[in-house]
């Protein structure tokens, strides 16, 4: 079969794909986006059936000034609304608390907990620098609650509804037990002012990146051969399902879930493998739930439970103002994503609405309309992204994304360690595989104006 040949081949249209795509494009390469799914965007993924807008993949900018999603998002115009509860806070923003008993706690219950939680983040700074290689975020959560408790006089269930807080948090951001993360893997959660989602869809930052690009979709790429390497590299082919295509150079973005169903050949460098294989895949579901009416305050941004009764539905995050529709969203994070992941869409549903009977009585109305994500059964990400499993440094993101024989470069979320795990991660893994690649800086601003220098 002939070989279409190109400067450089990005395998996966996710938002890192399409941003080196687009980057190397603008700089006048000729590129071509090889996509395995039959729609761009990856994990930026917005559902619009029944004329609801829902995102299913990411929804959240997780802090405005920290990076470029959001200057590349005003750029395109695309209507954002702030919604600053994405980073599993104790406060910062009207959140109604119930205690173990389900009783709403008092806004001085509500402050000493949140002042309780601030300082325990405080204390953690030290003992994760102390810690030794492969503790757990289980370990130094616990010996945070254990020395403050113990300086300041705390009682059991006062330290109790704290490390609960941080085992959830675990939970909410990476998706993963907190005996399985990392003691490192929560440092990078630094938010840099508010939080916005997208009431129009994120998937519209995705579709802007693409526009005017050559994408191929529903092409599976099963190999990517570095011609002439171990020697001196003379380019890549990359071989689908479709025929083979070639090229000077590959940016292959494919989540860490799902990178090993792609034979390098060569393969990929011990250094490199080895940092991949220093992270897991998780498991985090949304489930949203629709009501005709609003049941709950109307002026808190979350609903939160506490105790043990909360172990797996314990947050619900009020859409409403997003979506236009009295709606909750919560997540099936962790332990309890794999435990449910079996479970009927009844099923799943009566236990979130059973607990939310918990709190607001038997008489909480039916919800008009409900849904739920399976990440962790889709074949091109196998989990909703990537975390550090125990003994992982926060270098090997970047490791990863160490250039290979100089024609083939991985990127995406988990190889940018900064703000792993995020768009902001998958958009600056793009642009730096972009840059690599051209051997010059590029201006994120060429995303929305390609003739543009400065940023
Ligand atoms: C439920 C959920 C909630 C999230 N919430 C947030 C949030 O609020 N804020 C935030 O910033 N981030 C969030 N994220 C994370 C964010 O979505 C990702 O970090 C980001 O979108 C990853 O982009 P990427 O380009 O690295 O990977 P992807 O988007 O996964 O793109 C990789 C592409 O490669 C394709 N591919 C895979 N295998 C092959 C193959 N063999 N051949 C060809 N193509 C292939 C895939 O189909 C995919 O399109 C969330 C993710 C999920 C799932």
């Amino acid at each position: 079969m002939v070989q279409e040949r190109f400067d450089t081949v990005v395998v996966g249209a996710g938002i890192s794909g399409l941003v080196a795509a687009r980057l190397l494009a603008s700089q006048g390469q000729r590129v071509c986006v090889l996509e395995a799914r039959d729609r761009i965007g990856g994990r930026v993924y917005t559902d619009r059936g029944g004329e609801r807008t829902t995102d299913l993949g990411a929804s959240w900018i997780h802090g405005i000034k920290g990076g470029p999603v959001h200057q590349i998002a005003q750029g395109f115009g695309l209507p954002m609304l702030e919604f600053t509860v994405g980073s599993y806070q104790a406060g910062g923003r009207p959140i109604a608390y119930y205690g173990p008993d389900a009783t709403r706690l008092t806004a001085d219950e509500t402050e000493q907990f949140v002042a309780d939680a601030a300082r325990i983040d405080v204390e953690l700074a030290g003992v994760i620098a102390a810690a030794p290689y492969a503790t757990s975020y289980a370990e130094v959560t616990r010996l945070a609650v254990g020395a403050v408790a113990e300086r300041e006089g705390w009682d059991a269930d006062r330290a109790a509804r704290v490390i609960e807080y941080f085992d959830h948090r675990s939970e909410e951001q990476y998706g993963v037990d907190a005996r399985k993360l990392d003691a490192h893997g929560l440092e990078d959660e630094v938010i840099d002012g508010d939080e916005v989602v997208f009431p129009n869809g994120y998937d519209e930052l995705a579709s802007r990146l693409a526009d005017g690009l050559d994408i191929r979709l529903e092409h599976v790429v099963y190999r990517v051969t570095r011609v002439g390497a171990p020697a001196v590299s003379t380019g890549v082919v990359i071989e689908t399902e479709r025929g083979p295509f070639a090229a000077d150079h590959a940016v292959v973005t494919t989540p860490i879930g799902v990178i090993g169903g792609i034979v390098f050949d060569p393969p990929l460098p011990q250094t490199v493998a080895d940092a991949i294989s220093k992270f897991e895949m998780n498991a985090f579901e949304k489930v949203f739930l629709r009501f005709a009416q609003q049941f709950w305050d109307p002026d808190v941004y979350a609903i939160r439970r506490q105790g043990e009764a909360a172990l797996w539905w314990h947050s619900w995050y009020d859409l409403t103002k997003v979506h236009g529709e009295p709606t909750l969203l919560t997540f099936a994070a962790g332990e309890c994503a794999k435990q449910t992941r079996s479970w009927s869409d009844e099923q799943l549903f009566a236990s979130v609405l059973d607990s939310l009977r918990e709190i607001f009585g038997e008489d909480m109305p039916e919800p008009v309309q409900a849904q739920r994500t399976s990440w962790q059964d889709d074949p091109w990400t196998r989990g909703s992204y990537a975390y550090m499993a125990l003994g992982c440094a926060g270098e090997d993101h970047d490791r990863i994304a160490t250039p290979i024989d100089d024609v083939l470069h991985l990127a995406g979320e988990a190889t940018w360690g900064e703000d792993p795990a995020t768009v902001n991660a998958a958009m600056c893994s793009g642009h730096r595989a972009a840059e690599r690649i051209l051997g010059v800086e590029l201006a994120f601003s060429r995303l929305v104006d390609p003739k543009t220098t400065a940023e």
